[in-house]
């Protein structure tokens, strides 16, 4: 099977190999057309400095370049790490439970569902779907109490439903 072009939504097929970045680790496959206009970029960012070449992503992914860069790169690290433990089904859940103060049955649903307090309704949902899918007895591979771990995830999520979307 030939690999789609990687350029989003294209359907095209990927035969063109383009780096990455530049330590060219790592490729994307592109069709003709995705690859010529990412290589028009590439020998654009060629010419400069890492730092620049930041510089410049910066200012036309958030309309300048970032001043607190130190905070930035804080943030997206902690994001990162969220992402992560989110994935990996830890959460930072207990080292933030302090910083914000909400109802203890909301902070009980959430640790049913193993989420931080910072997390938004969206997130939830994502997270919700997820562990639906895991335990719904329909599809889980494990069977045995399956249905009851269903059942203590849909109403965690029932209560956090209530909270925030009112
Ligand atoms: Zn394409």
């Amino acid at each position: 099977m030939i690999k789609k072009c990687d350029h989003t939504g294209c359907d095209k097929a990927g035969t063109c190999r383009a780096p990455k970045s530049r330590d060219l680790k790592d490729y994307w496959f592109f069709c003709q057309d995705h690859a010529s206009d990412y290589n028009k970029n590439w020998n654009f960012y060629s010419n400069m400095t890492p730092e620049e070449i930041e510089a410049d992503w910066e200012k036309q992914t958030f309309g300048a370049p970032l001043k607190d860069k130190e905070k930035a790169n804080k943030d997206s690290a902690d994001y990162a790490n969220f992402i992560n433990d989110f994935l990996t089904g830890r959460s930072k859940f207990d080292n933030v439970t302090s910083k914000k103060s909400l109802p203890s049955k909301i902070i009980s649903a959430l640790k049913v569902l193993d989420l931080p307090i910072t997390i938004t309704w969206r997130d939830i949902g994502t997270k919700y779907r997820m562990l639906a899918k895991k335990y719904h007895p329909d599809t889980s591979k494990q069977k045995k109490n399956t249905s009851t771990e269903f059942a203590k995830i849909n109403e965690a999520y029932k209560t956090l439903e209530i909270y925030y979307k009112k």
